[in-house]
């Protein structure tokens, strides 16, 4: 793979920033303040306090900096309980921007999922995915169907630079459609983008044979489109006859092949909460509205304050503009580029929001059952302050049925970068600080699990060290 690599400068100014602590300062510099902390939260991410984390790469939801468009947006908060505004607004914007006509607020995108699963699945129904997210999933699960995978297997190898690893395998959909009937087959869950794989997109080719492979038996397909603009500009840069279009009208071409779609505003959109459900059939509309009344709040405002649909519909617009997108992806592209130069073993290709750590190739000397990627992610923390995310074993969770652990291929910690916060001198501190953990691989010891939550276990989950130190002081 080629590392050649051209740095994109981002299309803003920055005119107000967030001052970190002196705590968090202090965390940078002392690594005993590090092990405590790590410790007391039992060496889960998830469970440091802010004040204890200097950069934070946790995740990209909610995290990301507002313009100060969608800030001046917050003062013109409609707060009327009905029809506010600011949902109208918010609603023209995903006419405009994704195409479908009837949009549902929610209070972010598991609101959506949530509404979603319990209209259309049944119990004993099975909804094909390609790969999973956590919540989505859980879902579906909830509702009493069946996560079924049919990603192709390329989602599944870290090594494989295969382009489009978020396609759908059209053999894996014809199978079940075979075995289950398509009766049992509420709708095609497809997520642009896909997380799990290491943020990779699908092709508008392998879209459109979904499209027609499901039209063929009349099974809907319900896009997660979180993610979708991030799809959307690998597709311009990877896929043959969009070289040069417009994000926003990529965006919408996605769209038009689905007929449904959840969305969390906290991560293309850039808002810190919000998210809603749309479609284009009336009655799905009729009945996510009767739906989000009882779990979210009034269909014109669903959980959220008008100022947040406003700050959501404007981001909407923002999200879509070319150079912002080339930027904020390039921006991860960097940071990438400079881990496979150190020779560190990610994902690739370098995924739309995240660079994503190999764990088994990492620390290979960590059996899948001592959570090698969660070791490696409070291992980073220790040795640096910068918190990551497990997204392995621990986040993959229990089989609703058997009650066993899965066994994902990806053993992954992510280092997720929020849309215009750091910036690329952040970069290179992050690189230098996974480099300097890789020299010290062989020391790092896995975990066992000392409590664990039903539900999205990652979340809360406690472990202790094997080994008593997380990283030895020597090998023997
Ligand atoms: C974050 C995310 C969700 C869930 O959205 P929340 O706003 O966190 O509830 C669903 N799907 C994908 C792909 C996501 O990244």
């Amino acid at each position: 793979m080629t590392t050649r690599f051209r740095v994109i400068p981002p299309p803003y100014r920055v005119k107000v920033v967030e001052l970190l602590t002196k705590e968090q300062i202090e965390i940078a510099k002392s690594r005993r303040k590090r092990e405590e902390a790590i410790k007391k939260a039992g060496f889960n991410t998830f469970l440091l306090a802010e004040a204890e984390v200097y950069i934070d790469l946790l995740t990209d939801s909610g995290t990301s900096a507002m313009s100060d468009n969608q800030w001046a947006g917050m003062m013109l908060g409609d707060e009327a309980y009905a029809g506010s505004k600011n949902f109208y607004h918010l609603e023209k914007a995903v006419q405009e921007v994704y195409g479908y006509k009837y949009v549902v607020p929610t209070h972010q995108g598991r609101g959506a999922e949530h509404i979603m699963s319990r209209i259309l699945i049944k119990e004993g129904d099975f909804i094909p995915n390609n790969m999973y997210f956590t919540t989505r999933r859980l879902h579906q699960e909830l509702a009493k169907g069946t996560w079924v995978d049919v990603s192709i297997n390329e989602a599944h190898d870290p090594e494989s630079g295969y382009p489009f690893k978020g396609n759908v395998d059209l053999k894996k959909l014809e199978r079940l459609i075979k075995d289950v009937g398509t009766e049992k087959i509420p709708y095609m869950s497809l997520e642009a983008n896909v997380n799990m794989a290491g943020g990779q997109p699908f092709s508008i080719e392998n879209l459109k044979a979904l499209k027609a492979l499901c039209n063929e038996y009349q099974i809907p397909i319900m896009l997660d489109a979180t993610r979708v603009v991030e799809n959307a500009y690998f597709i311009q840069q990877r896929e043959k006859g969009y070289k040069g279009k417009p994000i926003k009208q990529i965006v919408t071409e996605i769209c038009s092949y689905t007929d449904g779609a959840t969305v969390s505003g906290k991560k293309d959109a850039m808002v810190n909460i919000g998210g809603f459900l749309a479609c284009n059939d009336e009655r799905l509309f009729i009945e996510a509205k009767a739906q989000v009344v009882i779990f979210e709040g009034l269909h014109t405002y669903g959980g959220l304050a008008g100022r947040d649909m406003e700050s959501m519909a404007r981001g909407i617009y923002e999200m879509v503009d070319n150079d912002h997108v080339a930027a904020r992806i390039n921006q991860v592209e960097y940071l990438g580029y400079k881990l496979l130069r150190a020779g560190i073993p990610i994902v690739v290709p370098i995924g739309g929001h995240a660079v994503f750590l190999d764990a088994k190739r990492f620390v290979p000397h960590i059996a899948q059952e001592n959570y090698p990627a969660q070791a490696l992610t409070a291992a980073l923390y220790l040795e640096s302050g910068i918190r990551g995310m497990e997204r392995g074993t621990v986040s993959a969770g229990r089989d609703p049925n058997t009650g066993k652990e899965r066994r994902p291929k990806l053993e992954l910690l992510r280092l997720t970068i929020p849309r215009r916060v750091y910036t690329n001198t952040d970069m290179d501190l992050i690189a230098k600080a996974v480099t300097r953990l890789y020299e010290k691989r062989e020391r790092i010891s896995g975990l066992k699990m000392v409590f664990e939550p039903k539900y999205l276990r990652f979340f809360q989950a406690k472990f202790e060290s094997l080994e008593g130190e997380l990283i030895k002081k020597n090998l023997h």
